[in-house]
């Protein structure tokens, strides 16, 4: 069976979805279909955060279908291009904070709440001179900040827009297999769609396939004998400590974004994505590999009495390796073998001590888990010396800012890791050597982030239009 359209998006998170947004905008013509192997915003149901067990979903919720990785974020839009990507390496930083507040408008108008931290220059300067005495640098960065239940609101309200307009349809539980390309030229994509096998032909593919899917990307890339080069991978665990620890930072700055460089080892290792009064999540990549991550609600009601964060080490692997996000998963893998398939957690105390949590020291913490499936273990079985050294030297510098985070109790959730891999050689537009063939976003190996996530998709969007 074949079909035609437009513009064909594979991948329905926040780059495929501003891609449509934008071009629906200017041209409701255009016929579009956005395809996603996972499903409907909805029917997206996830059993860790419902019944408080991972059932390792062959497609997992929190990871695929609409809204993509976006649906259960935190919803933290960073407002800065210094955060959340590389857009800057395509475009002037001016013209880079032109779109994210662009995009900005977008999140506004589909329903996010009009808050933004971080704006209090005066305490800004002041955290960031007393972390600078301990050479610690601090990332300003505005951030609007949706929360779980808002994120998900925002993205279904675009949902809603764009299957209601006549021109755009969007198929979910639809997987793309192979990118068709005649003379230089895209033409579609062979897809599955609830089984049935069908090509999709279209003048112009947009693919936007996050995180998960970024080693299929990297195999149609290397297919089409399109140029990738090696991107960090990002190894390390998720910290949660009770709020009072982190409250003088969080409370103006909503994510404090520190970065350090190890004593020992000189790695680069940065604080990401932290989230008061938040819950540890699991997640799931590949319907196998467990890692974990952690988000926040808006509402009062909903948050809890810790603070987590990721405590990451940067690597970027030279030449001959050329498989880091293998390198991550299998370590993530030796995690998920020691505890039985999930998420592993240990006390700072009883690492340091050379000693397993188990399940009587864990009862003792005066930090109590919010991820409740967690098992109790020994990260120093997981992560390689390296890393777990300039995680300990980074917990114990940051400690001179946060004091209390260098403790017994707090707690360590491993592993988290960030696959950046392969990013996709692309001109300023996101084009890339196949004509009106264009890859964005996270999978891409150019973002990390949702707002730099949507810019990817808006810049694209624009060049469609112009070449129309
Ligand atoms: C728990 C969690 C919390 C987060 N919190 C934040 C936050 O607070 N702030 C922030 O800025 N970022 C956050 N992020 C990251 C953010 O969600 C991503 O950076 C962003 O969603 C990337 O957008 P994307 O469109 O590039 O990819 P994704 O959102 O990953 O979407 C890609 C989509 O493509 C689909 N896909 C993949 N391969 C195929 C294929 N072959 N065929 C069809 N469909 C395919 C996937 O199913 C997926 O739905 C968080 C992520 C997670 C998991």
């Amino acid at each position: 069976m074949q079909v035609n359209y437009d513009v064909l998006i594979i991948g329905a998170g926040p780059a495929g979805i501003f891609t449509a947004l934008e071009l629906n905008k200017h041209d409701k013509n255009l016929k579009i279909l956005i395809i996603d192997k996972g499903r409907t915003i909805e029917k997206r149901v996830c059993p860790e955060r419902t019944q408080g067990y991972c059932s390792k979903c062959s497609i997992c919720a929190i990871t695929s279908g609409w809204s993509g990785a976006g649906a259960y974020s935190d919803g933290k839009l960073s407002l800065s291009p210094e955060v959340g990507g590389r857009i800057t390496d395509y475009m002037s930083p001016e013209e880079a904070q032109e779109l994210i507040n662009y995009a900005d408008q977008y999140y506004l108008k589909f329903g996010a709440q009009d808050v933004v931290y971080g704006l209090n220059n005066q305490r800004v300067e002041d955290i960031a001179y007393e972390a600078s005495k301990y050479n610690i640098q601090l990332i300003a960065c505005p951030v609007r900040h949706l929360g779980t239940e808002h994120a998900y609101t925002v993205l279904k309200a675009m949902h809603d827009f764009l299957v209601n307009e006549p021109n755009v349809e969007f198929w979910e539980l639809t997987k793309a297999e192979d990118l068709l390309v005649q003379n230089g030229k895209i033409t579609g994509a062979t897809v599955v769609s609830k089984g049935k096998q069908m090509v999709v032909n279209a003048k112009y593919v947009v693919v936007a396939p996050g995180r998960g899917g970024a080693e299929w990307l990297k195999d149609q890339t290397d297919k089409l004998n399109i140029t990738t080069e090696n991107n960090e991978v990002d190894i390390g665990v998720r910290v949660e400590v009770p709020n009072s620890i982190m409250d003088h930072l969080t409370r103006d700055l909503y994510e404090a974004k520190l970065v350090y460089y190890s004593d020992s080892f000189d790695n680069k290792v940065r604080s990401f994505c932290m989230n008061p009064g938040g819950v540890v999540s699991g997640e799931h990549y590949d319907g196998d590999v467990a890692v974990v991550n952690g988000h926040s609600y808006a509402d009062p009601k909903l948050k809890t009495q810790n603070t987590n964060f990721a405590l990451l080490v940067s690597t970027r692997f030279t030449e001959p390796f050329n498989q880091p996000i293998e390198y991550g998963k299998y370590i993530a893998r030796l995690a998920n073998m020691l505890t039985g398939g999930g998420i592993m957690v240990q006390r700072l105390g009883d690492l340091l001590k050379g000693r397993r949590t188990d399940y009587d020291r864990l009862k003792k913490s005066t930090t109590i888990p919010t991820l409740k499936s967690a098992i109790p273990g020994d990260l120093s079985y997981v992560l390689p010396a390296r890393y777990l050294t300039s995680i300990t030297e980074t917990l114990k510098a940051f400690d001179k800012i946060a004091p209390g985070l260098y403790s017994r109790n707090t707690l360590l959730y491993g592993v988290e890791v960030k696959f950046y891999s392969s990013k996709v050689k692309v001109d300023n537009h996101f084009r890339t050597q196949i004509e009106n063939l264009y890859t964005i976003g996270d999978g891409a190996g150019i973002t990390r982030g949702l707002m730099q996530a949507s810019v990817t998709g808006i810049v694209v969007a624009r060049d469609i239009l112009n070449k129309k």
